[in-house]
């Protein structure tokens, strides 16, 4: 078997292509005639991996960290939308999404191995520094700046939902009208299958094995992302430890939920707002779902199920 034919799989009438990106497991699924397009998408996610990650100390992420309390750094159009994105988000959110959550998520050693609980006091010391009104965003000099010094930008509840959105556009742009695409877990569809049936995606359950669903819905043009407990956790002490923090405390965000799915229109968005409404909680982040007009599920730690309307309208449970 040669490179080529590992890459790629025929998946019924389509073609699909899988890859390493983000930490984590990539798929795209497109009609065969788009088939030069996958190594173009792949490379695109390749390279929004590098730009938006807080690890490679090139990136202009890791630069505005490095400069943070010390002089605004020069971003191009891309960074600057990115970071503007997030900032609309925290707004809504009231700080439940903040992407100045880095020296929280560094402390706790996500997205490395390991299974480190932090002491009170170094997370208390934080609590400062994670502050998403420290980003000053200069839209006519085209410079972003964290105020505080120790201040530190993480992308990594966005930058997914917008590699996938950036992935979406290109095919779109280049005629193609059926895919699927699945950035660990954002999905992007471009219109149905080629059967002309919608894309039936499963909502999974987060106390189950991957790909065991509680329910499927059909999408069509339409992006959904899940924030949950599963992805990411370790277990120190009996107590399990998750990825998605809350700002407040720098703790794992202790909000009675195991997942959050959101279905709305761009991925970007959807990824912030998944994140968001995870560290919301099912009252608040109902109301922030409907306000910004996605739809929404949470699954609580007690395993009871709770929808916005238009959620429950689309979901087929599992019987
Ligand atoms: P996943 O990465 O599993 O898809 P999310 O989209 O919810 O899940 O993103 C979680 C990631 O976002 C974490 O790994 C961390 O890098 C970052 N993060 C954690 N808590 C927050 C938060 N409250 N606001 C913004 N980003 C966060
Ligand atoms: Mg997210």
């Amino acid at each position: 078997m040669n490179a080529c034919e590992r890459k790629y799989k025929r998946n019924g009438d389509s073609m699909q292509i899988s890859f390493q990106a983000f930490g984590t497991y990539n798929q795209i699924m497109i009609e065969e005639n788009c088939l030069p397009l996958l190594e173009d998408c792949r490379a695109l996610c390749e390279a929004i991996e590098a730009k938006f990650s807080a690890f490679r100390p090139s990136s202009a992420i890791s630069e505005i960290s490095a400069q943070a309390g010390i002089r605004p750094v020069a971003i191009d159009e891309e960074t600057f939308f990115m970071l503007k994105r997030a900032q609309d988000f925290s707004n809504l959110s009231r700080g439940a999404f903040d992407i100045t959550i880095r020296p929280a998520t560094a402390l706790w050693g996500i997205g490395k191995k390991g299974d480190f609980v932090p002491d009170d006091g170094n997370l208390h010391q934080l609590q400062e520094l994670v502050n998403y009104k420290g980003l000053i965003l200069d839209q006519k000099n085209g410079t972003a700046m964290l105020q505080k010094a120790g201040q530190q930008i993480d992308l990594g509840g966005i930058a997914k939902g917008y590699a996938a959105d950036r992935a979406r556009d290109y095919l779109i742009q280049n005629r193609c009208s059926s895919a699927l695409i699945n950035f660990g877990g954002n999905i992007a569809t471009i219109g149905k299958k080629q059967n002309g049936d919608r894309w039936q995606i499963g909502v999974q359950n987060p106390l189950a094995k991957r790909g065991l669903f509680i329910g499927t819905v059909g999408l069509a043009n339409q992006t959904m992302v899940t924030s949950g407990v599963n992805e990411r956790f370790f277990i120190r002490d009996g107590k399990r430890y998750h990825h998605i923090l809350d700002p407040r405390t720098c703790r794992p965000a202790d909000s009675s939920l195991l997942s959050v799915t959101v279905i709305g229109n761009r991925s970007t968005d959807m990824d912030a707002l998944s994140t968001a409404l995870f560290v919301l909680g099912p009252d608040e982040g109902a109301k922030l779902a409907n306000q910004t007009g996605c739809h929404a599920l949470f699954i609580l730690s007690n395993r009871e199920i709770f929808a916005t309307e238009g959620f429950t309208q689309m979901l087929k449970r599992e019987v």
